[in-house]
């Protein structure tokens, strides 16, 4: 899949902001600095599109960007930042669930783990969340350039026994680093829109 055009749109912080639904949307979602703005940049070509942050967690709207006029891809405020306060947390929340329950063109998640290390409680409840709206999951493993050879399909193995992942689900290895898994994400994605 070749992106020749990426393009923010909007970012939302309730449901009346959401653009028309007129464009498959793919959601994307993972804790703060788990590399997903990087992703973001790297799968759309576009070195600034999503901000490399600086202050993790710090963007609390739902950021939606345009791809090639076909589809949209809807970048989640990174979740599990312990600084925001229990006030913020909960609308976000709220946000998040209605997004995730109200939004009928969305057709799938992608929840980016960091390949190195054990899912972490809020990523095992996001994916437990997507399986209980029946939203399909891609699982990105991301910093895979940070793995030795021997240890890819070992961590593999865990990430999937941690989350209990579902094999009608798609497991994608990624690196930015590295710029690979693009075109494997990239036909999970379009697999579902
Ligand atoms: P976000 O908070 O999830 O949007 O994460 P960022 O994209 O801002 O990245 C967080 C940190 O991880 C930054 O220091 C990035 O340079 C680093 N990072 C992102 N992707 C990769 C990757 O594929 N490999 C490695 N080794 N580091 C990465």
């Amino acid at each position: 899949y070749k992106v020749n055009k990426a393009q923010f749109v909007l970012c939302a912080a309730w449901k009346s902001q959401w653009p028309e639904n007129d464009l498959p949307e793919i959601c994307l979602a993972g804790r703060s600095n788990v590399g997903k703005s990087s992703l973001i940049n790297t799968i759309t070509n576009h070195s600034k599109l999503a901000k490399v942050s600086g202050t993790p967690g710090k963007t609390r709207t739902l950021n939606f960007f345009n791809i090639n006029d076909e589809l949209r891809l809807v970048d989640v405020p990174g979740y599990g930042y312990a600084k925001v306060n229990d006030k913020i947390k909960e609308s976000f929340g709220d946000m998040i669930d209605t997004y995730l329950r109200e939004r009928d063109v969305l057709k799938g998640l992608v929840l980016i783990v960091d390949y190195r290390h054990k899912p972490t409680r809020d990523d095992i409840e996001m994916y437990e969340y997507a399986k209980y709206y029946e939203i399909p999951v891609i699982v990105v493993a991301t910093k895979e350039d940070k793995l030795k050879r021997n240890d890819l399909k070992k961590n593999e193995k865990m990430i999937k026994q941690v989350l209990d992942f579902d094999e009608n689900d798609q497991f994608v290895r990624f690196s930015s680093f590295n710029k690979t898994g693009i075109q494997e994400l990239w036909d999970a994605i379009l697999k579902l829109c």
